[in-house]
């Protein structure tokens, strides 16, 4: 096993290559087996130094993914620490070879992987690589040296706003920042990697990582004073309680480093991280993801090119420009030129200065077209509508384009409410059989969801085909029924609604909002409302009120907001004042105590929603819901989800019993 994850080739002139590429899998990723491996290779290369050292991947997806999150997430404290203690002796035993090494990076470089090129000594990549430290997604921070070498090379304060973010960033950034040598066209690739060689090996004078430490030797208040602006920041977003990672990566950003003691600490703190309801949550959540992502993908990749959208309003135009810049032409229809336009101008504006990972040669600004006329139909795999959410005016459009089809296009819409077997109604049977719905969200640009709703008449064939062409453009796709509100704004709306009951009750909206962001809620109900469109909250609520008995008329504040003109963001004012794009708060005067019983007011009309979605087979099972809570509503990702939530709940963990306030009951 070992030998085929690892292969070791020396060179006519003495230089050698360790190859990785871990079978079976679609990317390298770092578990028992590939250390097992590696330290077999470090037996022979300790024995046999070569000239030189490059270490790359001989898959197309990258250098390293990361640890191997099944493994890690199944090993219990005392293995994962023997795993991590195995990991940090290799990776030193890596540094201290006495001949130059060469970390060859293409594409993914991020967690674990970027630690065994940290402990290289030189970094070289082309222009697909891509770098970072996911693990704070996943409730962690790096564990294999990575929070010591990583701000040793890197001027230290932007080390570790790029570990606490997660956030990955290319190759020329990561040129910029000097975490690679060179960054260069893949043809020059391996002249780099000589030239580096020949750079020699970067002698270390004292200490562990010494010399690897930043130009500029960071002082201990200097640190301090980067760990507390770091706090501060960080406790905007996150509370510890919730999510303990950030906080424990910036103590040991400000501990003593350089030592093997340092190592030790990261070593222990990663483990005790990894014990954590939070990391728990999440990293399940990260494997839903990603086993739905996969169920997606066709396994003969899929054969949509040419994607279509009508209306280039607030909706289309954002699909059709993140369709642009993730590889697909794109044509851009509406009834006003001067929408069209706007949107295409805006979309060049976003577009500037963003890697394009696409293979086509053309820029994406290229591949978005304006197409008044709608000419673009004859020729699209793909037809989106996001039209005005009318019935008469959606069933016009199909109208307007159904003789013009190729034979096998896919027909979707971006309605929120309307049923898809009305809109249906109007087309002829092959057709039918090719609409969908793709509920994408406000903003496409940051929600990560998008709906994928079979209608009555929706076949098999196009279900899988939309699926596998919203996961191509990085959107999570989420299979659900026709029903009213789909699954999100059905299981949001309640919670919305009654936020709105509860201001009407006589709460300030700062209250609502900060009892459900104690909770854990990625933003409180009535920013939300308010972000949303308040005018959309009340349509969509009355949609729900309508065709489901158990959902009441909109509370009557929310109808007087609307007809005020009183949108939210949009136009200003809503529950909130807003003033460039942000919401004018006061801070929430409210006692543990009244935020507890607001939190049950909010959660029960959501969690009894979701009981409904799951009796009435919305989607497909508990793990759909919750991943659709996280990346459609902004449901506490560190509770996992609702389902996650209710069946934890059940079943209280000793640290869930001593600190937190009592949860709402279950109704
Ligand atoms: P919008 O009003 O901003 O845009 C609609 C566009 O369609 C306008 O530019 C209009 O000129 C154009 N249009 C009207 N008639 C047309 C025709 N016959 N042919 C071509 N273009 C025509 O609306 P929006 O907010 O972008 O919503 C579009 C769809 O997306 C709706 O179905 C809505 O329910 C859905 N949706 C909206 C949101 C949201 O937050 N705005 C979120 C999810 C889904």
């Amino acid at each position: 096993m070992a030998k085929q994850i690892w292969h070791l080739e020396k060179h006519e002139d003495n230089t050698a290559t360790l190859t990785i590429n871990v079978p079976g899998q679609a990317q390298n990723t770092l578990g028992q087996a590939v250390l097992d491996g590696f330290c077999a290779q470090l037996d022979v290369l300790e024995k046999e130094t070569p000239k030189a050292l490059f270490i790359r991947s001989s898959k197309t997806s990258g250098f390293m993914a990361g640890a191997d999150i099944d493994e890690l997430s199944s090993a219990d404290a005392e293995a994962l620490k023997t795993l991590i203690d195995q990991g940090h002796k290799a990776l030193k035993r890596l540094e201290n070879l006495s001949c130059p090494t060469v970390a060859i990076i293409h594409g993914t470089c991020l967690g674990g992987g970027l630690e065994v090129a940290l402990a290289c000594d030189h970094r070289v990549a082309d222009q697909t690589a891509r770098f970072g430290f996911p693990e704070v997604q996943l409730g962690l921070h790096p564990g294999l040296g990575g929070t010591e070498r990583f701000v040793a090379l890197l001027e230290p304060a932007t080390a570790l706003q790029l570990m606490l973010t997660g956030k990955t960033i290319d190759a020329r950034k990561a040129r910029k920042l000097g975490l690679v040598r060179d960054a260069v066209p893949k043809r020059h690739l391996t002249a780099a990697a000589k030239a580096a060689a020949e750079a020699g090996k970067k002698t270390r004078k004292r200490g562990l990582f010494a010399e690897l430490r930043h130009t500029v030797e960071i002082s201990s208040p200097g640190k301090r004073f980067i760990a507390n602006r770091a706090r501060k920041e960080t406790e905007k977003r996150f509370s510890k309680k919730h999510y303990p990672a950030p906080y424990a990566l910036i103590d040991l950003f400000e501990e003593e480093t350089g030592t093997d003691d340092a190592l030790q600490k990261e070593a222990r703190s990663f483990v005790a991280l990894s014990q954590t309801q939070t990391a728990e949550n999440l990293i399940n959540l990260f494997l839903r993801r990603e086993a739905l992502k996969r169920d997606a993908r066709r396994p003969k990749g899929h054969d949509i090119a040419h994607v279509h959208v009508i209306g280039a309003g607030t909706m289309g135009a954002d699909i059709a420009m993140w369709t642009a810049m993730n590889g697909y032409t794109v044509t851009l229809q509406d009834i006003d030129n001067e929408v069209i336009a706007k949107a295409i101008g805006r979309a060049h504006k976003w577009m500037d200065g963003k890697p394009d990972h696409s293979d086509d040669i053309r820029d994406p600004e290229d591949r978005l077209i304006a197409d008044p006329k709608g000419d673009g139909v004859r020729s699209a795999d793909l037809i989106i509508e996001a039209g005005p959410e009318k019935a008469e005016i959606k069933q016009k459009i199909y109208d307007g384009f159904k003789d013009k089809l190729k034979s096998r296009a896919i027909i979707a819409t971006n309605t929120s409410s309307i049923r898809l077997e009305t809109l249906a109604k109007g087309l002829p049977k092959p057709n039918a059989g090719r609409f969908v719905g793709l509920h994408f969200f406000n903003p496409v640009t940051k929600m990560p969801l998008v709906e994928i709703v079979k209608g009555e008449t929706t076949t098999k064939e196009t279900l899988s085909r939309a699926l596998a062409f919203v996961e191509s453009i990085d959107k999570l796709p989420l299979p659900v029924k026709s029903a009213p509100g789909f699954l999100v704004n059905r299981i949001l709306t309640p919670y919305l609604l009654e936020a709105v009951k509860l201001i009407d009750e006589g709460n300030s909206a700062e209250d609502v909002d900060a009892a459900a962001e104690a909770f854990g809620m990625q933003q409180g109900p009535v920013e939300v409302a308010d972000t949303v469109g308040l005018d959309i909250c009340l349509e969509v609520g009355r949609v729900l009120a309508r065709d489901l008995d158990h959902i009441n008329e909109p509370p009557q504040q929310l109808v007087e907001k609307v007809d005020a003109g009183d949108l939210g963001k949009k136009s200003g004012q809503g529950f909130y004042t807003w003033k460039d794009g942000e919401p004018q708060k006061e801070e929430s005067q409210a006692t543990d105590q009244q935020l507890e019983s607001l939190q049950k007011r909010l959660l029960d009309p959501l969690l009894e929603e979701v009981r409904r979605v799951l009796d009435e087979g919305i989607v497909a099972s508990e793990d759909h819901l919750d991943l659709g809570a996280v990346f459609g509503s902004g449901f506490a990702p560190f509770r996992g989800g609702p389902c996650t939530y209710m069946r934890q709940r059940k079943a209280p963990s000793s640290e869930e019993t001593q600190d937190e306030p009592a949860e709402p009951s279950e109704a």
